[in-house]
């Protein structure tokens, strides 16, 4: 058997918020890792320090072509694919073939090295929930052809995909359910509400809420997320998938607060349309993962706030803007 630190470890989508944090938790651990980026929505600055690692090499390619010749894996991890409503919806059919074809391919990839792969999914499999909170039992309720559907439809295909060759050719798989996220290296372009919200606030610019702001969601530092992966990756008999996220839920108007106060800013908060099919409510059911992983999520909200406000006030240049919708 490999030991964990003697690994190899492809991480497709490893330049991007999530998957750089990924890669130096893995690396800490001794194993090899290699990047695979289309550099799409990832940032070469997000692996700077990593440009003198032995252990890590960065491949630019898209999952959606043919993949470059690489060495052989143990372990696959697929986080390739835009996160962001605005970046995913960009281009849409590219957005479904990553999670489709690219998916695909890196299964074919993973069946053929022998590896354990694990699929970064979302809690968008569960749409706008009719149960709340969701479980891993819950099938979910999503508009399959709406602005969102190329994400949401894309994950639930390529969940699909996972467990068809869990089942056909016996490939070691694991299936996270990863809930809203944040962190530094998100991008400041990024769209997501925390990034948003936080960058609107440290540049005095208006801070759009989109709805009314009862809407919620329940919020993850990135450090927590990582370990709950890495945790899922390393457990030995998982079947089926696992949420991964914070069940502090809160509304979008008290995370605006939060924000205000934290940062003392004098931007005013303005109104925006609601995108279409935006959820209304959202927040992991955990036991599964706690039961099987040992995992919960450790750093709370202000925490998490702080030290991504800190990294933005220091990281991003004075002129970046959030995007809006
Ligand atoms: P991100 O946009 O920062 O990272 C995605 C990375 O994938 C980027 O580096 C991008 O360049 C790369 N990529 C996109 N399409 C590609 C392609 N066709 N070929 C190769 N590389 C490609 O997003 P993130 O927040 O780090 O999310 C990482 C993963 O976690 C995604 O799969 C996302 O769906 C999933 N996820 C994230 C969240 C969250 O809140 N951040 C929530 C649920 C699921
Ligand atoms: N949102 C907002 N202002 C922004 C960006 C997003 O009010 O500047 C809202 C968005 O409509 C949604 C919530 O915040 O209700 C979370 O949005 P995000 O894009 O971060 O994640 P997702 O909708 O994919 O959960």
């Amino acid at each position: 058997m490999t030991r964990e630190n003697s690994l190899r470890i492809l991480v497709a989508g490893g330049a991007g918020f999530i998957g750089s944090h990924l890669v130096d938790a893995l690396l800490a651990t001794g194993a090899r890792v290699t990047v695979l980026d289309n550099m799409l929505t990832g940032r070469e600055a997000n692996l700077a320090h990593l440009r003198r690692e032995p252990r890590f090499d960065l491949v630019e390619a898209d999952i959606v072509a043919s993949l470059p010749k690489l060495d052989r894996f143990d372990r696959i991890f697929n986080l390739a694919c835009p996160a962001s409503p605005p970046h995913y919806q960009a281009d849409p059919v590219h957005t479904m073939l990553t999670s489709v074809a690219g998916t695909h391919r890196l299964l074919e990839r993973a069946r053929d090295d022998g590896a354990r792969f694990l699929q970064a999914s979302t809690s968008e499999v569960y749409g706008d929930p009719d149960v709340h909170p969701q479980r891993e039992t819950y099938w979910g309720n999503v508009n399959p052809t709406g602005p969102r559907a190329c994400y949401d439809e894309g994950k639930r295909a390529a969940e699909a995909l996972v467990f068809d060759f869990e089942r056909m050719h016996g490939l070691q798989v694991r299936v996270a359910r990863i809930f809203n996220t944040y962190g530094p290296r998100m991008r400041a372009d990024d769209g997501r509400v925390v990034s948003n919200v936080i960058c609107q606030a440290l540049a005095g610019d208006d801070i759009t809420v989109y709805g009314d702001g009862c809407q919620t969601r329940s919020f993850c530092y990135a450090s927590d997320l990582v370990d709950g992966l890495m945790r899922l990756m390393a457990c030995e008999d998982v079947h089926g998938p696992v949420n991964l996220g914070n069940p502090n839920e809160l509304s979008i108007g008290d995370l605006v607060e939060r924000v205000v106060r934290l940062t003392g800013t004098p931007s005013r908060v303005v109104r925006r349309p609601l995108p279409v099919d935006d959820p209304r409510r959202r927040k992991p059911d955990i036991g599964r993962a706690t039961a099987l992983l040992g995992w919960a999520p450790t750093v709370d909200l202000q925490a998490g706030l702080e030290a991504t406000t800190a990294w933005f006030a220091r990281e991003v240049s004075p002129g970046a803007r959030a995007t809006g919708i």
